[in-house]
């Protein structure tokens, strides 16, 4: 019999190399779904959703002051399964809000929105999700059902933690809503020096796995907004002082058995690639257009390791 011919992406064949450290994928819309899976990655390593809600038009209290929470559940189940089945059973990592309130203000429902003089230090992420308890409740009301609809590869990480009880009250959340966490990944972005430094505390806690957001992270170890171009010459992934903070976190992990990923733009540089390999991360997250140059830049570095292991054998 014809051997089986293997899946193309985008009608054109290539075998992919085979790494040890998985090469996921970066995914921000779910009508992107189907060119994200045509890299063949090994999963989603950040599936943002703030495109899906800006894309509903109205602020998430807005629907829950109209009494319309299911419609905004149902609205944001069907984007989360659209990408969570072109890739099941590989893990989809969905990162629960994170749009800052500048971003809110615009959209109906967005007018009560508080003005912050620093929208990117303020109220954001798990901060806000923390005290607006009643949207993070809807969150989790979406991935339980996604769990119940089969869809086990559903897992749910948490942006701009800063502290260990910040991830113990959102889980005590999950609990409260009847979220199964033996079965559901739940992991934290390490976006803060804040984070990073006590990343025992979290690994002690339970996490499952850790994802770097390097945007953010940069931006707040060198003090340099991400955003203004005045400063954007001092702004560097590779600076030694966040590379130093990805090492310590990738150590403790890699010791507790926690897995380890980076979702940043900086998963898709080839030389901070090379560095991640070397510090043993588990996994890179890459844009879609960068996954194929990413994977081919890790299972060099990879090769390189082996070599050098191999040649200073006793
Ligand atoms: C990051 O901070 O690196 C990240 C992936 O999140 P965002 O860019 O959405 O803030
Ligand atoms: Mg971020």
């Amino acid at each position: 019999a014809k051997a089986a011919i293997p899946a193309t992406a985008g009608g054109v064949f290539y075998s992919k190399p085979v790494t040890a450290t998985e090469i996921k994928v970066n995914v921000s819309e779910p009508d992107r779904a189907e060119a994200a899976a045509a890299t063949q990655a090994d999963g989603v390593g950040l599936l943002r959703i703030e495109h899906m809600i800006l894309g509903m038009g109205k602020t998430p209290n807005w629907y829950i002051r109209s009494g319309k929470t299911e419609e905004y559940i149902s609205e944001l189940i069907s984007g989360i399964k659209v990408v969570a089945d072109a890739f099941y059973p590989r893990p989809v990592w969905v990162r629960t809000l994170d749009a800052p309130t500048d971003e809110f203000r615009a959209m109906e429902g967005g007018e009560g929105e508080p003005h912050e003089h620093n929208p990117m230090l303020g109220w954001r992420g798990i901060r806000r999700d923390m005290t607006e308890t009643d949207h993070f409740r809807l969150e989790v009301k979406a991935f339980k059902r996604l769990h119940e609809m089969g869809l086990t590869n559903v897992g749910i990480m948490l942006p701009m933690v800063q502290h260990v009880s910040e991830f113990q009250k959102a889980k005590s959340i999950m609990r409260d809503e009847g979220l199964d966490l033996d079965k559901i990944d739940v992991g934290v972005m390490i976006e803060t020096p804040g984070a990073a430094l006590t990343i025992e505390d979290f690994i002690e806690d339970g996490i499952d796995f850790i994802s770097f957001g390097t945007n953010d992270l940069t931006q707040y170890t060198l003090a340099v907004d991400r955003n203004n171009e005045n400063v954007a010459g001092l702004y560097s992934e590779l600076h030694p002082a966040v590379l130093k903070l990805i090492e310590y976190v990738v150590e403790q992990c890699r010791e507790a058995g926690v897995k380890t990923s980076i979702c940043g733009q900086a998963g898709s540089y080839p030389e901070m690639a090379k560095k991640l390999v070397e510090m043993g991360i588990t996994s890179i997250s890459a844009n879609i257009d960068a996954v194929a140059t990413v994977r081919d830049t890790v299972a060099r570095s990879e090769k390189i390791l082996i070599l050098d292991a191999l040649r200073n054998r006793d």
